[in-house]
């Protein structure tokens, strides 16, 4: 392989290029239509996107941090509420919390598959917690079946963080399906990527359908009644015709970065720890995570070679400065600072090739060999 050729964690041109000529029909149809904002291309997204998850209801919002947000306001979540979630994610999952004015409490993963330990959330629940919003980090569900078992016994609501998970299936069910209420973001790096932000909410209560419509609008249902304080977060129509087109290929794409995961583990199993094979076959992939003591020099080593790592995520929520606000300490959750030292996310997306990802795995296993001798 050419050394030259920087090997990025992803290449959102590549996929761009592949679909061009779908993409400017679609968007083309959108430029000629004078409808920008809440049309036809968003209601046809949301209908093909509450099909494709299983679910009754689906509602276009600005963004995934949005879906988040209106979902909580949508539950009547609000000050004097606690919310439980993970504090191993993207910032934005407690972020929306705070932004309702409820607190968040944290509870930690599990150390096989990153998702929130249910043992954990029965521990920190209180009187006054509500909901709980899960997250299906990196494509892995969470522990679904407990976590619907304990809401039902603690009567909570469940918020699914889906934004990572288009796709992901449980059992008979899709990620963002199972819960009270599911959340996507369809940022241009998340596995179903717009061409800008965007996001959406699933569910198949009418209510909370209903809530999120009026709330993303000014709290308006119809033209100029606003029943309620909202916000201005709508799906736009361009946004919606690319999504559009990405959904056809989403099944094929998803398929192929579990190939390129499959392979990754086949390899690297002996070296590094991979991410858990149980369940394997529901799973997707947002990131491919590895895990060594050796996180650093690893990821150092793999940059000299020119090909790119991340660190997701190197901060857990309950010690980030925004959070100091809820006394959290450093040691109170041992699982998710222990992962945030050691994880180390890999090159994955649809159109790395097999040179490319055999030339990314030989790396690593020099670089493990070198330290043997
Ligand atoms: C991307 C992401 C979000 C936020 O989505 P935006 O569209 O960027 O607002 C929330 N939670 C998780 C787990 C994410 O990966």
């Amino acid at each position: 392989m050419n050394r030259t050729e920087f090997i990025p964690m992803v290449d959102l041109q590549k996929e761009i290029d592949l679909l061009k000529a779908p993409l400017l029909k679609e968007m083309k149809t959108v430029l000629k239509s004078g409808e920008y904002v809440l049309g036809a291309k968003g209601e046809e997204l949301e209908n093909q996107i509450a099909a494709y998850t299983g679910t009754a209801y689906a509602v276009g919002v600005a963004n995934g941090t949005d879906a988040l947000y209106l979902s909580l306001k949508a539950l009547n979540i609000g000050p004097g509420d606690e919310v439980i979630t993970t504090p191993f994610t993207f910032f934005a999952t407690a972020e929306a919390i705070a932004q309702t004015g409820a607190v968040p409490v944290f509870a930690d993963i599990k150390e096989q598959t990153y998702t929130i330990d249910p043992e954990k959330i029965k521990e920190a629940l209180t009187p006054k917690t509500k909901a709980v919003i899960i997250v299906h980090l990196f494509g892995k569900a969470a522990d679904m079946e407990d976590i619907l078992a304990l809401a039902e016994k603690y009567n909570l609501k469940v918020i699914e963080d889906a934004c990572q998970a288009v796709g992901t299936k449980v059992e008979d069910k899709k990620a963002g399906g199972i819960g009270n209420v599911g959340c996507f973001s369809f940022f241009p790096s998340k596995n179903l990527g717009a061409l800008g932000d965007g996001g959406m909410i699933v569910t198949n209560e009418q209510n909370i359908c209903d809530n999120v419509r009026e709330l993303r609008n000014h709290g308006s249902h119809m033209r100029y009644q606003h029943s309620s304080i909202g916000v201005n977060s709508r799906l736009d129509e361009m946004q919606a015709a690319v999504l559009l087109v990405k959904l056809k290929y989403l099944e094929l794409f998803l398929h192929k970065r579990k190939e390129i995961a499959k392979r990754y583990t086949e390899q690297l199993n002996r070296y590094v720890k991979t991410p858990e094979t149980r369940e394997q076959e529901g799973r997707t992939y947002h990131q491919y995570c590895i895990e060594t003591a050796q996180r650093d020099e690893l990821a150092a080593h793999l940059k000299k070679s020119g090909i790119a790592s991340a660190v997701y995520y190197p901060v857990p929520l309950h010690l980030q400065k925004a959070f100091h606000y809820l006394g959290y300490q450093k040691g109170r959750f041992p699982v998710s600072e222990k992962t945030a030292e050691r994880i180390l996310a890999l090159p994955i997306f649809p159109e790395l090739s097999i040179e490319k990802q055999n030339y990314i795995i030989s790396n690593v296993i020099q670089f493990f060999d070198q330290q043997k001798d």
